[in-house]
């Protein structure tokens, strides 16, 4: 019989972690699985409604910047693994408060690094595993449209974001280095799909057409950004977890750039069809605003090593992953009320008024 085994998932009530948990819960049934999160504005147990009862799941609260809470986890559940994704998530935010981004994405993830070491070593580390989940924000920006990102990329990153997920990225791999921690890192591209803040770019968009409310698009719309349907990259993250190799780095990507601005349109138009208002009606509220200071220009992954070595690939294309996407949002309008109210609306109406 297959070995039971004891999983920490971090940042499993955001968006991508609730995707990663709701897999993992389902798909491994002799699995243990332990989701701590803060609860932290972009951290909602909503997410996770339909397994939260499921004898293989359990939820603590708590925060990784905590770090006797952190090593007493360890003790009380004995974990195997470790998937690592909380963080602060959201560039804009770490431009206003980038002592937060610090705190929780240096900080908390070499306690999480500290107290794997600390329970793992007697065993000599035999059948353990840390991942730690990151951006290809790290690798900074890109001008050549021939380039794209590869694991073996300088990094470069040029927000206080970028720059807090570098930093861990580079203990995660000082620890293996060093202290031989069995370790491997992932850095994936723009995620998009059901449960996404909307702080964030679609669901954004999504949230202010639904309201007729102003599209707010930052300087011409020229940048790019490569988008991966959010639950391809939670299978990314099972084929990763369970065959990567110990000390390498897997780039995530969907071989899908999209200029802002293109995106836009074409979230107005699949929009308007939803919600059957003729065609051109939310591309009327695009709005210019000032550009976020010192925005990348353009971000591309190239994917093939995680393709050719571990044979995964995306499942879905654009505009399909988009369509259920917004089909989820309109469907939802409960949970987007819930997550709109609020915080939300002061932190909103400090981003994009007086612009
Ligand atoms: P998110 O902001 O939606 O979720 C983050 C979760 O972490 C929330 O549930 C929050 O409550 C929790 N959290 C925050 N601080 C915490 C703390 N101190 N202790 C415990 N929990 C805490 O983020 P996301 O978009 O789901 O991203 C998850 C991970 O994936 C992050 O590490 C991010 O850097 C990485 N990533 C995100 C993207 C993307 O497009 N969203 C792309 C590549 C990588």
């Amino acid at each position: 019989p297959m070995q039971s085994k004891h999983i920490l998932i971090t940042g499993g009530a955001g968006f991508i972690g609730s995707h990663v948990v709701r897999l993992f819960v389902n798909k491994y049934p002799d699995y243990q699985i332990v989701n701590l999160d803060k609860l932290t504005y972009a951290g909602n147990l909503e997410n996770l409604k339909d397994i939260e009862d499921f004898p293989n799941y359990i939820f603590e609260k708590g925060d990784i910047v905590d770090a006797d809470f952190i090593k007493a986890l360890f003790t009380k559940y004995n974990f195997d693994g470790v998937i690592h994704l909380a963080a602060e998530s959201h560039v804009d935010r770490s431009i206003t408060d980038p002592m937060a981004f610090v705190m929780t994405n240096v900080i908390g993830t070499v306690n999480l690094l500290n107290a794997a070491r600390e329970a793992w070593k007697e065993s000599n580390y035999e059948g353990k595993r840390f991942y730690h989940v990151s951006t290809d924000e790290v690798y900074g920006e890109l001008h050549d449209p021939k380039e794209f990102f590869l694991e073996t990329t300088s990094y470069d990153p040029r927000s206080p974001y970028s720059a807090s997920k570098a930093s861990s990225d580079h203990f995660v791999r000082a620890y293996h280095n060093t202290y031989k921690l069995p370790v491997v890192v992932s850095n994936c591209s723009n995620n998009y799909g059901p449960n996404h803040f909307p702080e964030k770019l679609i669901p954004l968009m999504i949230n202010n057409i639904i309201h007729n409310y102003p599209l707010p698009v930052y300087g011409k719309g020229e940048n790019v950004r490569d988008w991966l349907y959010v639950k391809d990259h939670a299978r990314a993250i099972d084929v990763i977890y369970h065959n990567g190799v110990n000390g390498e780095t897997y780039n995530i990507g969907g071989f899908n750039e999209w200029k802002n601005i293109d995106l836009v349109h074409l979230l107005c138009k699949i929009m308007d069809e939803k919600l059957e208002r003729p065609e051109g009606t939310s591309v009327k509220l695009i709005t210019y605003v000032q550009d976020r200071a010192g925005h990348d220009l353009r971000y591309a992954i190239d994917a093939t090593k995680l393709m050719n070595e571990l044979g995964w690939e995306p499942s879905l294309q654009f505009e399909e992953g988009l369509t259920n996407t917004v089909e989820w949002y309109l469907a939802n309008t409960t949970w987007l009320q819930n997550v709109t109210s609020g915080d939300y609306l002061k932190y909103y109406d400090g981003m994009y008024t007086n612009r």
